[in-house]
Formats: C-alpha cells, structure tokens, sequence
C-alpha cells in the first residue's frame, strides 16, 4: 500500500546540508498537514505571472509528487561525486524538504511508491505506477502529478502513462542526472520546475510531460541522448516548451493521440505481452531470436541498422519466429526518423510491421499495448503509426 505524508517543508536547507543527514533518516522539515485546498483549485498563472509575483496571493495547486527512485533521490561519498554515486536511497519526502521553494507554488504531498534506480522498472510496476497515478488524478482534490524518477528508463514509463492514462490534469516525470550531494546538483530545480509545470493549467490536456534541465518534453518523444551530461534529454523534434524563472512557456503541442484520446485505460490493464527488442550488429547471432521466442515473447521488436535493415542471416530466424505467430517490428538503432514499410525489407510478404519513428524500446511499450487489442499484423500496423 502506497503511503502518503503530507508536507510544508519550512526551511531551506543547503544540498551538502541535506547530504548529511540524508541515509540517517534525519528530519530537515517540519510535517505538518497542508492546509485543505477547495476542490476546483485556480493554479498559479505560470506562463504569464512574474517569478517574483506574490504567490501567497493566489490558490495554490495541489499536487502529489510521487517518488519511484533514481538518481534524484541518490547521494554520492563526496561532493565531487557527479557521476558515481548510490541511486534511489533518498526518501521522497526528503527531496520535498530540501526544495521548500515548492511550497511557494503549490500543496505538495509526497508518496513513495518504489525506491529503485528506473533500470529496475519491470511491467508490473509500470502497471501499479500507473494505476496509483490514475487513482490519485480521480480525486478532486489533487491537480497534478509529479513522479520523481530515474533517467534511465524515464522515456519508458512516460510514453506509457502518456498513451493509458485517462484525465486531462498535468503529470510530469521528473529526474536528475546528479544526487543532491554532488556540486552542480540538478534535482531541486528540476523538481521545481516539474512541480510548476504541474501546477500550470496550460499544461492540461498535453499528455504525460518530462520536465529536466529547463525543458518541458512529450513522454511520447523525449529519450536519454548522453550518460552523464545534464543536457541529456532531447526530443527529435525539439521540447514543447522551457521553465524559465518559474514561468512555464509552452511553444508546441504534442501531435499524436495520448491520454484521453488513445484506445488503452490503465485502469483495465492487468498484464503485459512480452515483447523483446532483439539488437543488430555486425556477426549478431542468430540464435539471439530463438532465445527471445523461447523466452516467451509474444513480439520482438528489431532494432536494425540503418532503416530498420535486417542481416541476411536475421531474415530466417525472424521468419520462423513469425510462423510460429511471434509479431516482427522493425526498427532502428540508430536514434530517430522513421522506419520505411517495403523499405529494407518485404514487411508485406514476411508480414512483418514497422515502426513510425519509436525507437526500439518506446516500440517495445507501444507493441505491448497493441498486443493488449490485436494479434492482427494491419491492426498492429495501423497502431505502430498512429501513436
Ligand atoms: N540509473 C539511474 C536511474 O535511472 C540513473 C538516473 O536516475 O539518472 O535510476
């Protein structure tokens, strides 16, 4: 069961302050009970308010922030350490704690729902994540979702909640590529900003957004470009937006189906399909298909070379795998554009599928939901291209 403790953090303490006390449970706020918010909350006008504007003045958003781990609940040895560090041991409301800024722009709550670094993320906890984002976005009293996160597979469950949650409210993952300890820590402000963007009512009704390093992304199109820079995350086709000086600045808005407008419900999902992603390389073996259906995969996505390009020695394995009733997806490796049908490889004649342009493990989450639907190869098709 998921615990909720509600905060009014009531000092600001320094990151290497927070460092101290952080894996002894010591306690840098105050707990005290938010006060009660009316229902129908007006959030503060972001995008058009001064930074400086007296929020006091104006209803506060409510907002859950919901902890899963990740190198923004993390801590390293040293300062210094901005890289090499242990990830998800800070507690949610620690993290909450440490940015009393927040309180200024909304009513925050903290729930810990996991403590792991996003590489451990499996399909069920992307399903309980999901289903406790639901319930938490049907109460009228909460505005807004932030869920802290690790960067690794934050692409991942954004993509996922964009396409199976059911309510226009804002939710935002949020991370950070350094602990709170380290010098240059990007957590607090980035927590910051998610939890603005949040509270901002330009942000309903654009699906599940990725808010780090002053940029606000579409959980359709944002992935992890770099290890370690904070610069990380990009969009092929640029951000929706910045988070400049507390001010939410929308320039875009995502093109594809998400949220109330896509065919799944996270709600009615139990399970998964099994989908594995199968990567080529030069000398790739073969058996490597083999081990996937074996494994129980229900699709594989190829991650190909180049256009969705499949090795002379791949095509039998992949065909095989298909007889057998194991969907083909074709996609590439290579980091973006799209995946041409008939292109590489005769798609209609192997009745195989293609990607738009998902990378492979976005294809990997979308595929499973397909196959949620239909075992049908145009269906599949069909659903490949729309989201
Ligand atoms: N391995 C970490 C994670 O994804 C990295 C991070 O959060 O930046 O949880």
């Amino acid at each position: 069961m998921a615990r909720t403790t509600t905060l009014h953090p009531v000092r600001p303490i320094a990151a290497l302050l927070l460092c101290a006390g952080l894996l002894t449970g010591a306690a840098h706020a105050q707990t005290v009970v938010a006060p009660a918010a009316p229902a129908a909350t007006t959030a503060p006008e972001a995008a058009t308010a001064p930074a400086a504007t007296a929020p006091s003045q104006v209803r506060k958003a409510n907002i859950v922030i919901v902890g899963t781990g990740g190198t923004i609940a993390g801590a390293g040895a040293s300062a210094i350490n901005t890289a090499a560090y242990q990830s998800a041991v800070v507690p949610v409301d620690k993290i909450i704690a440490s940015v009393p800024e927040i309180s200024k722009v909304a009513n925050v709550k903290g729930e810990q729902i996991f403590q792991i670094g996003s590489e451990s993320f499996n399909n069920e906890r992307l399903l309980k994540l999901g289903k406790r984002v639901s319930e938490l976005l049907k109460q009228p009293d909460v505005d807004g979702v932030v869920i802290t996160h690790g960067t690794d597979t934050i692409e991942e469950t954004a993509y996922f909640l964009n396409l199976t949650l059911k309510s226009d409210k804002p939710v935002v993952v949020v991370g950070s590529m350094r602990p709170g300890t380290a010098l240059g820590a990007d957590g607090a402000l980035n927590l910051y900003d998610a939890v603005l963007v949040a509270s901002s009512p330009e942000s309903k009704g654009k699906g599940t957004l990725v808010v780090l390093n002053d940029e606000i992304h579409t959980g359709r199109d944002v992935t992890k470009s770099n290890t370690f820079k904070t610069e990380t995350f990009r969009s092929p086709f640029g951000p929706l937006g910045y988070v400049v000086e507390g001010r939410t600045l929308y320039y875009r808005l995502p093109a594809r189906p998400h949220t109330t407008a896509t065919e799944w419900d996270i709600d009615r999902i139990d399970r998964l399909p099994e989908v594995a992603i199968v990567y080529a390389y030069g000398n790739a073996n073969p058996g490597s298909v083999d081990a996937a259906v074996r494994n129980g995969a229900k699709a594989i996505v190829y991650a190909g070379t180049g256009n969705g390009s499949v090795g002379e020695y791949m095509v039998e394995p992949l065909k095989a795998a298909r007889a057998k009733g194991v969907q083909i997806v074709r996609a590439s490796r290579t980091g973006s554009g799209v995946v041409i049908r008939n292109g590489e490889q005769p798609d209609d004649k192997y009745d195989w599928v293609v990607v738009d342009d998902q990378l492979p493990q976005k294809a990997r989450i979308l595929t499973a939901l397909a196959l949620t639907k239909t075992n049908d190869t145009r269906e599949l098709q069909k659903i490949l291209w729309k989201y």
